[in-house]
């Protein structure tokens, strides 16, 4: 089997499996008690948090330990705007790309439902957001502007930098980033980003957590209540093997990122220019720089082919891709390719194919010589030559 569908989740890295594998057997005590394996335990994790501070150059106490970026996205959001409901009573204004990760586009979704109001920003055909559109959407009641650094579907990296250099001069209005996909493949600079987005499993580390950046000046309303942990806005007795085995996977995701984005770039050079030479098939992904190099997406918009149907067909070569994130696998048509092209066929027969330094280059060959072969199944089955 050939499993390209890394964006969905990783392998535990044997760094991270071995370190989860040592706490779990012996780092048992909730980290809250007071006697003396709770306390080793509180060490533990508090050791953790300063050493994730030193590498993302943040303070400790800026950390949050989240269940994972779904949480982290809407702890960001909702916290940040409850917080500044509460304290000025007045309706807020939110920024966000119509490409977010449903974890942030859900969110604006239901402020909207809520009062509040939100800009969705349009991006262009390469599927990346405009900053002088962040800059022209700005009103005097925003709040927060919530942008990805690299997008999941089609790994389109964001003005990031660019938006932060808007927001410079605005004090008030805070910035978001989602990094899930970016981190690790490509470097990021924390110091001018108010609040930020990492996930465990997306980097080798565990499932079911991750963290928030959220900068010392910002307030923010819990999303849950019964509990002092996590500077008392996220409680919850706290994960030790996740905590400790998400340290090692944000280690190790920066101590090798160069070299797996130089091993990420050739594998995506030589998916591109094979899919690039199958007619009729669209690429939806910029090349390297413009994407992150783990990311490609692709689509056969011919009438009745549905990314559903090329899963399955390739699921029977025994390679395993997505169309769309995990978490909106049930609809039918992307959203970001919709907002990128305003075309339905392409939208609904979008491939997403994920990397990772296990993949060879072999495979590769493979699966573009797969890719080749399904498409002219579904040309004969379709009967798409005599139409
Ligand atoms: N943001 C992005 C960009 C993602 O790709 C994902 C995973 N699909 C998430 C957020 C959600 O991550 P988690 O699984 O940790 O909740």
């Amino acid at each position: 089997p050939l499993y390209l569908d890394y964006c969905a989740s990783t392998p535990l890295h044997p760094r991270v499996f071995q370190t989860m594998l040592d706490s779990a057997r012996h780092c048992y005590a909730n980290p809250s008690s007071v006697h003396d394996m709770g306390f080793k335990a509180r060490l533990r994790v508090e050791e953790s948090r300063e050493k994730i501070a030193r590498l993302l150059q943040v303070q400790p106490a800026e950390i949050i330990f989240t269940s994972g970026a779904t949480e982290s996205n809407n702890l960001a959001i909702l916290g940040v705007i409850r917080a500044w409901m509460k304290k000025t009573g007045r309706t807020p204004h939110l920024i966000m790309s119509e490409i977010e990760h449903s974890s942030v586009y859900q969110c604006g979704k239901q402020l909207v439902e809520q009062g509040a109001e939100v800009s969705f920003l349009p991006v262009n055909r390469n599927g990346t957001v405009d900053p002088t559109s962040v800059k022209d959407a700005l009103q005097a009641n925003t709040v927060l502007v919530s942008v990805m650094h690299v997008n999941n579907e089609t790994g389109a990296v964001q003005p990031i930098g660019e938006i932060a250099e808007v927001l410079r001069s605005m004090p008030d209005v805070l910035f978001h980033v989602d990094g899930v996909q970016g981190f690790g493949k490509i470097p990021v600079e924390l110091e001018p980003i108010d609040l930020y987005t990492l996930s465990g499993h997306k980097i080798g580390g565990p499932k079911g957590i991750g963290l928030l950046v959220a900068k010392e000046y910002i307030e923010l309303e819990p999303l849950m209540y019964g509990g002092e942990q996590e500077q008392g806005v996220r409680p919850g007795t706290t994960n030790v093997p996740a905590v400790l085995g998400l340290t090692e996977a944000i280690a190790t995701a920066l101590e090798e990122r160069e070299e797996k984005a130089a091993y990420l770039t050739l594998l995506h050079k030589s998916a591109y220019s094979g899919l690039a030479a199958i007619p009729e098939l669209v690429i939806n992904s910029p090349e390297p720089p413009d994407s992150s190099p783990h990311i490609i997406n692709f689509s056969y918009p011919k009438k009745g082919v549905t990314s559903a149907m090329m899963i399955s067909m390739l699921g029977k070569r025994g390679i395993m891709v997505s169309s769309q994130s995990a978490c909106s696998s049930k609809a039918k048509q992307s959203r970001v390719l919709m907002a990128m092209t305003q075309d339905e066929a392409i939208s609904s027969s979008s491939i997403r194919l994920s990397f990772h330094e296990d993949v060879k280059l072999a495979d590769v060959e493979y699966l573009v010589a797969s890719i080749e072969q399904t498409v002219g199944e579904l040309k004969v089955k379709n009967k798409f030559d005599l139409l």
